[in-house]
């Protein structure tokens, strides 16, 4: 029997110092989020990074061989869970979106030359980066249909020329690593490849941060900001392409289904404070009759969400688990069902502690409102709810075949001939007594 829930306590301790350390460290930030510059913000998180370096908790995403911690998935999720509490907290490990997956990416992709020159530097902070993937004018759940061209050129370089949005921290990152179709004419999913684009390129325009739920006033140039970018004839070396031509979607599917993962890892984090607060509300509101804890329907916010909160952390460590043993392919279905369900359990958590606040939970002195508005995110990035449905039943499908005369396998009428006949003995001996 190898099945085992305990957490080794030598990490157990370190767990233990990450829980304090954000909650000391980080969560003090969003106070003043929106006081701030990037450049203040960098000054904030320079001498916390440095702590955790020295604890040895840098890059954990990735293994030591990359320059990473190696820790594996399963690890990363206790870790992810403490981060994902505040949305400060990835960036002062090393381990934040997009950076994590791009880093991913270059370890897979990259040669070595773009190892040394992008994730080397990406890995140390002194680089950020983003991922340039998504179109306005076409659905970014079926991205066989993106328009960005890459036209490879005599000398072997690309011009790349077409327009993206939502690129996570494009407006400050260093890097952005791009998709663009180079063989219209290939197989839709053969049809793209992926680049590295240095911002400063000339041609790279970045349009604005596109304001939205999470950040609905305009702001541009900080952490979390979701740019629109024109590529207008950017030129690029051969050096540029990341891999092989049209091996876009191939990379991409790799960095996916761990990037999805450490989401779900953090949304649980997103949902235990969300969930704590609910709790500490119901001990010490007087409504008619009692305080919030003594109405059914609270006690069962609290009962429902303690459930489905423990079994989206089960599913989700128990994903990572399968990815540590049989590889982020074996996975897939596993990420797709926990991306689906956690994203509803991180919505339904926080729109109960929301509701439990009443007018407090709607304002600004709580930060519910915002939770609320970055959980509904979840249910469509990194593949739409739908998406991942579709994907799933297909993959469950694909264990079962159609009965060859078309009466269902359990109908009742066939199964009990067949049982009669298998037990005629009895049957007789019964028919007898009766
Ligand atoms: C906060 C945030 C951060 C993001 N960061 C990045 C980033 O860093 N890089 C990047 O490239 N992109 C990023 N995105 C974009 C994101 O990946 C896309 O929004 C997402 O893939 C959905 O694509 P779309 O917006 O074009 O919606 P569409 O593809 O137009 O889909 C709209 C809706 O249609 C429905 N739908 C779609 N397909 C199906 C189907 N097969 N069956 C049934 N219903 C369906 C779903 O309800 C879906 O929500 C980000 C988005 C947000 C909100």
């Amino acid at each position: 029997m190898a099945w085992d829930f305990s957490t080794d306590p030598g990490f157990e301790e370190q767990l233990e110092w990450m829980r304090a350390f954000v909650r000391a460290e980080i969560w003090p930030i969003e106070a003043i989020q929106h006081d701030i510059g990037q450049a203040d913000l960098e000054r904030i998180y320079a001498p916390l990074q440095r702590q955790v370096r020295e604890r040895g908790l840098w890059a954990a995403h990735l293994p030591p061989e990359l320059g990473g911690q190696g820790f594996g998935q399963v690890q990363l999720g206790l870790m992810n869970e403490i981060l994902g509490s505040s949305i400060f907290a990835p960036n002062a490990f090393g381990c934040q979106a997009p950076d994590s997956g791009n880093s991913e990416i270059l370890a897979l992709a990259g040669t070595d030359k773009q190892k040394e020159r992008w994730l080397h530097p990406l890995l140390d902070g002194e680089l950020k980066s983003a991922f340039s993937m998504t179109e306005p004018e076409t659905p970014g759940s079926d991205p066989t249909q993106l328009r960005t061209r890459a036209v490879r050129q005599p000398d072997g370089g690309y011009v790349l020329r077409g327009h993206k949005w939502f690129t996570s921290n494009g407006s400050i990152a260093d890097f952005l690593i791009v998709m663009a179709v180079t063989d219209p004419d290939a197989r839709p999913h053969e049809r793209a490849s992926m680049f590295i684009v240095p911002v400063d390129a000339p041609g790279v325009n970045l349009v604005r941060d596109v304001p939205n739920m999470e950040h609905p006033y305009p702001h541009y140039g900080m952490l979390g900001g979701h740019t629109e970018i024109v590529y207008d004839d950017v030129r690029l070396g051969p050096d540029a392409l990341l891999g092989s031509e049209g091996e876009g979607f191939l990379i991409a599917q790799h960095r996916l289904v761990p990037g999805r993962i450490h989401h779900c890892m953090r949304w649980l984090g997103v949902a235990r404070r969300a969930f704590d607060m609910l709790c500490e509300r119901a001990v010490y509101r007087p409504v008619r009759g009692g305080l919030l804890r003594d109405k059914q329907t609270v006690q069962n916010w609290i009962a429902d969400s303690a459930a489905q909160m423990q079994a989206a952390r089960l599913m989700t460590l128990h994903a990572a688990w399968k990815i540590d043993r049989y590889g982020s392919s074996a996975a897939r279905t596993d990420v797709s069902l926990i991306k689906v369900f956690g994203a509803q359990v991180l919505h339904d958590v926080v729109d109960r502690a929301l509701q439990a606040h009443g007018g407090l939970g709607y304002s600004t002195d709580m930060p519910l409102e915002m939770l609320y508005r970055y959980a509904r995110h979840a249910r469509f990035v990194d593949g739409a709810d739908e998406v991942h449905r579709e994907s799933i039943a297909r993959q469950i499908l694909r264990a079962y075949d159609a009965p060859e005369d078309g009466v269902p396998t359990e109908y009742v009428p066939r199964r009990r001939a067949v049982a009669e006949r298998k037990f005629a003995d009895v049957l007789a001996i019964t028919g007898a007594d009766a």
